[in-house]
């Protein structure tokens, strides 16, 4: 089953997506880990999308659709959950292609709706771990056992430059410009299916289960 999560910075896409590899064997597939994992390491295209990135723009559709190429020919997995991909009209065409060239197809499009003044205290409170990226909020989501990660036990934590409010603003701004736009592609198709963003985090995850674990509502 391959499905997208949609929603603006902060909606919770990527909890939801490590949850559903731990449940489910599905795989995230997550533009945004790996243009910063590229960054980390200093490849080519890291040096390019650096500026781009700390500045809360939009890397280029070329890029990123490559990125999810490449990630497409090395994941095993139960399906793909794409966590901040498609974020254009023109990366939406790229991802239909490259999952039909792989006789795939999407099952869904998981919109998570959300209060975007919410958001801000929701992404500027977030961290994760640094060893294994279990996610952390100062207010909503911290460790059982303070300075010690849950999941790992691993001690360091880290947090994301682009988490602060100027930043979080323009991604905003560059959702509501450009991504919002290709959930109608989607609606036509019937795929789309609302989640409310704002519940709890165990809310929403029984909701997604909900969505797919309904046979009646996937359209293979
Ligand atoms: P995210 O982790 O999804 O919030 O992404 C962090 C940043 O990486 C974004 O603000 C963009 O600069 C860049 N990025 C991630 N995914 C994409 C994408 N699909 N298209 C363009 N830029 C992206």
């Amino acid at each position: 089953m391959d499905i997208i999560l949609l929603g603006p910075p902060g909606a919770g896409k990527g909890t939801q997506a490590q949850r559903l590899e731990r449940t489910r064997g599905m795989v995230q597939m997550s533009t945004g880990d790996m243009l910063r994992q590229a960054v980390k390491v200093g490849t080519p295209v890291g040096l390019k999308a650096k500026a781009v990135m700390e500045a809360g723009e939009l890397v280029s559709d070329s890029i990123v659709s490559a990125l999810i190429g490449e990630r497409l020919d090395q994941a095993d997995g139960t399906g793909a959950i794409f966590d901040g991909f498609p974020r254009t009209g023109h990366q939406a065409q790229a991802l239909e292609i490259l999952l039909g060239e792989r006789g795939r197809k999407l099952d869904r499009v998981i919109e998570l709706e959300v209060d975007e003044e919410a958001l801000v205290e929701r992404i500027t409170g977030r961290f994760a771990c640094a060893n294994c990226g279990a996610s952390y909020h100062d207010r909503f989501k911290l460790p059982q056992q303070e300075g010690t990660c849950d999941v790992c036990g691993a001690h360091e934590f880290k947090r994301r430059p682009d988490d602060n409010e100027q930043t979080v603003r323009t991604r905003m701004a560059e959702y509501r410009a450009k991504t919002a736009p290709i959930l109608p592609y989607y609606e036509e198709r019937g795929l789309v299916r609302r989640v409310d963003g704002m519940a709890s985090v165990e809310e929403v995850a029984a909701t997604i289960d909900g969505i797919l674990d309904d046979p009646g509502s996937l359209s293979r």
